[in-house]
């Protein structure tokens, strides 16, 4: 797991936090009514709040704070009952007020913890530092007119979930498994729909390198724009390698902000990084500090579903999954919800084997995700339960789920109607048998001499039954006929 890269003057590690902009799923904004949703025409979801007019005051949005509350949970973080939205200052021409209302000093979400599954089988802690509520500014459209910028206030004021991990992330792959994990979290808690092609989900990766051995971190650049899986590690990557590069030529790491190019695989310069206090921080006059009641987290806590990590645990007790079968299908709800329709009273790991092996390949080949599987969960325990009681042979059983794929029919139908029920009827086997004997002398004096033949045999007589012969019969009836091997 260890993960280094060779300069010329030694070996380096690499240290990454991520910051994760989640936006909550919710119809209305952090602090106003208007509507929320992806896609609109251009400033069609802009309340006089989201456009900055003057005298207009901010409500906060309770059902926001509760999916914010609900997340920090998730993460078995701390939730801070007092928390403070104060005033981020810059200017952006898609941020009407010259400010962001945000979360600094008081967050509503304190330190908790996310575990990511490592390839080998062992779980990793990394350090959650915080989760804050802030609103999404607006956005800049550049393409769209010759020589003007347009803006589109659609996003401003949205609410977002900005998720701070600690400096525990030691390579690419673990940002990738730590985004895929907070990723499976949220939509489990359905907080943020976790798209990040709509946006809904951005990340930025802070990267620093150190040699190994040393304990203090480096000067480190943050990296946005890294929107997809692929580029995440991608780019810590390229960043990790470019500051080994410099360091080792006698440069000296700026803290910046830098843009990852996916085209050229390179990152580049944006901005010099701001301290806090560029921003100068207070808080928000508009906005009470914000103060949950008493009971108000035990009632959200009680909402919670079973998260992902203890039902990987269920899995694997209640079903004999092994870690891995139970780390795919617990990602997502919707397949974790499959699967226990489909293994409820049945053997788990054959329900298992066949959702992961089968029918996640068609699925992907007909780009559908499991809630839009053809076969239903009913239909795939019936296809089960037909080759538990040996009436289809397991050769049989691909042809009739694919038949079941493109139809979405019932199995026993298809087995039915194309007349492909195993044949257990030792007398027409042993038909078969006889003439495959029959028809093969030299076959029979080539078994004589190599047992292993056999097997050539049972093939004929597969063949020869269009599959439906069971292969169990097949074995005990042919070693019965084929001549006795000295
Ligand atoms: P800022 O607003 O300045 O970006 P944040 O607290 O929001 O600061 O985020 C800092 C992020 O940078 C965290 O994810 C943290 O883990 C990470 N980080 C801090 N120091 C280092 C470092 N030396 N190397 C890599 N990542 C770091
Ligand atoms: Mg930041």
């Amino acid at each position: 797991m260890t993960y280094t890269i060779d300069g010329n003057t030694g070996t380096w590690e690499i240290v990454c936090g991520l910051e994760v902009h989640a936006q909550v799923t919710a119809n209305a904004k952090l602090f106003s009514g208007a509507a929320a949703a992806f896609g609109a025409a251009p400033n069609s979801q802009v309340s006089p709040v989201d456009a900055g007019m003057p005298g207009m005051l901010p409500v906060l949005n309770g059902y926001c704070v509760e999916q914010a509350v609900r997340t920090g949970l998730g993460l078995e973080a701390h939730i801070n009952r007092l928390s403070i939205f104060e005033r981020k200052n810059y200017f952006y021409p898609d941020l009407p007020n010259g400010y962001q209302i945000s979360q600094y000093e008081h967050p509503i979400v304190g330190r908790g913890q996310l575990l990511i599954d490592m390839p080998d089988g062992h779980t990793r802690a990394i350090g959650i530092t915080r989760l804050h509520l802030e609103m999404d500014a607006g956005k800049s459209m550049h393409d769209q007119r010759d020589g003007e910028t347009l803006i589109d206030l659609n996003r401003s004021g949205v609410a977002l979930m900005e998720i701070v991990s600690e400096p525990d992330i030691r390579t690419p792959e673990e940002a990738v498994l730590y985004l895929r994990k907070l990723r499976s979290i949220l939509r489990y808690l359905g907080t943020c729909d976790g798209n990040m092609e709509e946006g809904s989900l951005r990340c930025d990766a802070n990267v620093s390198v150190r040699r190994v051995g040393d304990e203090t971190l480096g000067t480190r650049c943050e990296v946005k724009n890294v929107n997809s899986m692929r580029f995440v590690a991608r780019a810590i990557e390229h960043e990790a390698k470019r500051q080994v590069e410099l360091l080792e030529g006698g440069g000296k790491v700026v803290q910046e902000t830098r843009l990852f190019d996916a085209v050229k695989g390179e990152t580049r310069s944006m901005r010099g990084k701001e301290e806090a206090n560029d921003y100068r921080y207070f808080p928000d006059p508009d906005l009470l500090p914000l103060v949950l009641p008493a009971d108000f987290v035990d009632r959200l806590k009680a909402t919670l579903p079973e998260l992902p990590d203890i039902k990987k645990a269920r899995f694997m007790a209640e079903y004999r999954l092994p870690a891995y079968d139970a780390g795919v299908l617990v990602a997502e709800r919707a397949t974790a919800d499959y699967f226990e329709a489909v293994a409820q009273g049945r053997d788990g790991k054959q329900a298992a084997n066949w959702i992961i092996n089968e029918l996640f390949g068609l699925l992907a080949k007909a780009g559908k995700g499991i809630d839009a599987s053809p076969i239903s969960t009913g239909h795939l325990g019936k296809l089960l339960d037909l080759l538990g009681t040996d009436a289809i042979s397991g050769r049989i059983a691909k042809d009739v789920f694919a038949i079941m794929f493109e139809t979405g029919d019932d199995p026993l139908a298809i087995v039915e109607a194309k007349g492909l029920k195993q044949v257990t009827d030792t007398a027409a086997i042993e038909a078969i048998v006889d003439e495959v004997i029959a028809g093969n002398p030299g076959q029979v004096e080539t078994y004589l001499k190599n047992p292993k033949v056999i097997g050539w045999f049972t093939g004929q007589v597969m063949k020869a039954s269009g599959g439906k012969a069971n292969p169990q019969a097949v074995g005990e009836i042919l070693r019965a006929k084929l001549p006795p091997v000295e």
